[in-house]
Parts: structure tokens; sequence; C-alpha cells
């Protein structure tokens, strides 16, 4: 059984490394191929995948289109026939490190502007979905929509202001079933642990744990700006539409 570390959960900034590729093939997916180890975030938690390749030298470029959990590790699918020479090499892996900031901080601002609604403004919503596609960001609630009047998105900002003084750090650790860290989490309704991925946790410091997989940045303070736009109803959901703005390129 070929089973892939998933380096992206331990460290949000490693944007190429060597993996050996442990198998290809082709399933009802497409194209694909398994390494030992993965940078490479598959979509999911309501964030997009990476944008990546792997190389062998200069005339394999393969670019990465999707990845999937299996019990037999992690598929990589990619754009072009997989080569057959790649098998039981050592190749590189990159992935584009704007856009891995761009995704991380989308997830983490979810993380964010979701509990400071419920826990630090105690408005009565609890958040249930979380879409943090760059550009059409948004969380989703449950709850009591009366709450929120116009100047609802000004105490927020305001809030925010409060909560950036302490130049807040997000932290993860992987945690138990039962443990008393579980006991103290915010979690999903009807939550389920993942199959195929350990059960992780985040946090973002004064704020409650949080059951997820994705990738965060390690301080609110590595966006430039979270900026809560509109609340706005769909299909009879409350929903917060948000965007980030990040601080500019850091030159490679
Ligand atoms: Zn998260």
């Amino acid at each position: 059984m070929n089973q892939t570390k998933t380096l992206f959960l331990e460290n949000t900034y490693l944007f190429a490394m060597l993996a050996n590729v442990l198998e290809t093939g082709t399933d009802e997916y497409g194209n694909y191929f398994v390494v030992d180890r993965s940078i490479y975030y598959p979509q999911g938690g309501g964030q997009r995948s990476d944008d990546g390749y792997i190389s062998l030298g200069k005339e394999h470029e393969i670019k990465i289109i999707k990845a999937k959990y299996t019990d037999n590790g992690m598929r990589h699918y990619t754009e072009s026939i997989v080569p057959k020479e790649i098998l039981h090499r050592e190749v590189a892996m990159h992935i584009f490190q704007d856009s891995r900031r761009t995704n991380a901080a989308y997830h983490t601002a979810g993380h964010w502007l979701s509990q400071l609604i419920f826990e630090n403004m105690q408005l009565p919503l609890f958040p249930v979905k979380g879409h943090h596609f760059p550009n059409e960001a948004y969380i989703e609630f449950e709850g009591n929509a009366n709450c929120i009047t116009p100047e609802t998105i000004d105490e927020m900002r305001m809030v925010m202001q409060i909560d950036l003084q302490a130049n807040p750090k997000m932290n993860v650790t992987l945690a138990k079933i039962g443990s008393k860290l579980f006991e103290s989490a915010l979690l999903p309704k009807n939550f389920k642990p993942p199959i195929n991925k350990p059960l992780r946790f985040t946090r973002i410091e004064g704020y409650r744990w949080l059951p997820c997989g994705g990738t965060h940045l390690d301080s609110l303070r590595e966006i430039k700006s979270v900026i809560p736009i509109e609340f706005y109803t769909k299909s009879g959901k409350l929903r917060l539409k948000y965007r980030c703005e990040m601080w500019g390129s850091i030159a490679s």
C-alpha cells in the first residue's frame, strides 16, 4: 500500500521539494501518479486546489490539475499522460507560491470572519459552510438573519481592528476524538472524522479550535486586509461575501 506524506498539512510555505514516484496509472478521473510525499493541496474544505507541476529534467514538465485521497495514497491527476520513465524516479514537485498564499489567505480569513461573528460578536449565526475561492468567497450561516443591521459590517471592521492589535497567530495540531482539545473544539453539526486523512485542528489565537485539513497562513497580519463586503440571502441561506487583499508578490 502506498501512503503519501501530506507535507502541506505541516508547512503552508513549502513550495518545492523532491518526491519519489511510487505509482503511475489511469482511472476514471484520468492519468495519475502517486508520490511518497506531496506539497500539493487537493481541493477540499472550501479551499481550491493548488496550481502546480512535477518535473524530471527539462524534458518532462507535467502539470497537475487535481488530486484525490485514496486508500493507496494521494492520486495526482495530470494534464498529459504520465510518462513511464518517471516511475520509481525522484522528481521535483512545484506549486505556485502566489496562488498558495492567496488560497491560504482566503481560507484563513473565512475562519476568522465566521468565528468573529459567532464567538466574538456572539450573533446567533452558526457558520455551516465556507467557499474560500478568490473573487467569489463567502461564508454561509444558519440562524436568525434578523440580527443583521446596516451597521453590522462596520461593527465587524471594528472588532477586526481590535483582534489585529494582538497580532494573532494560527496554531495547528493533531488531536484524537474524545481528547480535551476535541471536547472544547467548535465542531460542525453532524461532524464525522475524515477518512484517509489525519484529524487535524486549527485555531486563531483567541478563538476555539476547529477541525480543518486546509492550508493556513501563520498569522492574520500576513493578509494585507480582509474585507467583509455584504450579507445577502441565497436560496434562503444567509451568506457573507468577503475578499482579501494581499501584500503583493514576494520575489523568490
Ligand atoms: Zn482551515
